[in-house]
């Protein structure tokens, strides 16, 4: 490793360990890793703002002027919960173990020093960082706020572990829950009765095989879905009634969730369903400008070479996406995200750092 790429490393290495010791895994965490992005970059001459909704801190920070040539860095330093151990990071070979550590805080640690660093460019690139404390809960009061600010931008990188690959896609989420009625009867004798919690086994099975659940594209060989509730019968000598299920259907680009309600909806006349939660799929031209400068940047600079994928959890791009700002997401390498031994690769970082210059300094010339 070079010299500078040591010292680097070891700076990289600093920032994500205050990062993972904020223990951002509840509003109050998330708020200290904030205020410690917030002072950072401060204390660097970097402009920064920072914005307070129902209690949660986020700041933008940089000079992006919020037009269609503005780039975005989106990160979300809120971790889900761990063990206490996950919050004192530790290093072993080129990994460093924490929570968080590969979702997301490694990249939010690059955008830091990327951001620093344009501070002392001469034509400072347009643009604008955006932290958010609440992405692992459903980003209910950060990312979306801060567009209502009006910060937008013309391009947005979210910082999401995709071990260096770029997301092209992510799927969007329809959440529903689905009530079956029968008719009770003595638990003796179960044929004078219409057993409901059966009847919405069998409805299940064929929804499962309804053709919105084949449907395949380019990145996805097809929509998920997922039996996650069910609820039904009180107790044994009873044919029960009333059976609920809830259904998590993640569905392509491209599908229309109106048309897959009406599809499930014809499979019975006995089930009542209700829409519990819906976002939006996401889907980015590969051909954008934006999109082809950041491939090329990592073709470079990626170990693996450079690919594009389709992501099947859902992030913050959804949020972008629709108003016609296309939204990657693009972070370093690492494994464990959401379980015990959570790691990023720290060679990564700076692959992903140096990606990232590449990028903005193509952008600039
Ligand atoms: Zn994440």
């Amino acid at each position: 490793m070079l010299k500078r790429d040591v010292h680097l490393m070891q700076e990289l290495i600093n920032t994500l360990t205050e990062l993972i010791k904020c223990r951002a895994s509840n509003r109050e965490g998330a708020n200290a890793a904030i205020d410690y992005c917030a002072a950072r970059l401060k204390k660097s001459g970097v402009s920064v703002n920072i914005h307070e909704n129902a209690g949660y801190r986020m700041l933008k920070a940089g000079r992006g002027k919020g037009t269609g040539k503005t780039v975005i860095l989106h990160g979300h330093v809120d971790v889900i919960p761990g063990e206490e151990m996950q919050f004192i990071p530790r290093i072993e070979g080129e990994r460093l173990y924490g929570r968080g550590s590969y979702d997301m805080l490694g990249a939010v640690a690059v955008m830091l020093h990327l951001m620093e660093r344009f501070v002392q460019y001469r034509q400072h690139p347009d643009v604008l960082l955006m932290l958010v404390p609440d992405e692992e809960v459903g980003s209910n009061f950060g990312t979306p706020f801060l567009i209502e600010q009006g910060y937008t931008g013309g391009f947005v990188i979210s910082g999401e572990p995709t071990n260096l690959d770029i997301s092209l896609q992510a799927k969007g989420v329809l959440h529903l829950e689905a009530e079956v009625k029968g008719v009770s009867a003595h638990g003796s004798r179960p044929w004078l009765g219409e057993n409901a919690i059966e009847k919405a086994m069998s409805i299940y099975l064929s929804i499962k095989e309804l053709p919105f659940n084949r449907v395949s594209n380019d990145y996805f060989p097809a929509p998920s879905l997922n039996l996650a509730t069910i609820n039904g019968g009180k107790v044994f000598n009873q044919v029960p009634d009333s059976c609920s299920f809830g259904l998590d259907i993640r569905y392509l680009p491209g599908q229309n969730p109106e048309e897959i309600i009406e599809e499930i909806k014809r499979v019975s006349e006995d089930m009542n369903l209700k829409r519990v939660q819906y976002f939006s799929p996401v889907s980015v031209d590969r051909q954008h400008p934006f999109v082809q400068a950041l491939f090329h940047a990592v073709a470079k600079f990626s170990r693996d070479g450079a690919r594009f994928f389709g992501q099947d959890g859902s992030g913050d791009t959804r949020f972008f996406t629709p108003l016609g700002i296309p939204a990657v997401e693009f972070g370093p390498c690492g494994a464990g995200h959401h379980g015990k031994e959570e790691f990023v690769v720290l060679p990564s970082l700076l692959e992903y750092e140096k990606i990232l210059l590449q990028f903005f300094n193509d952008y600039l010339s």
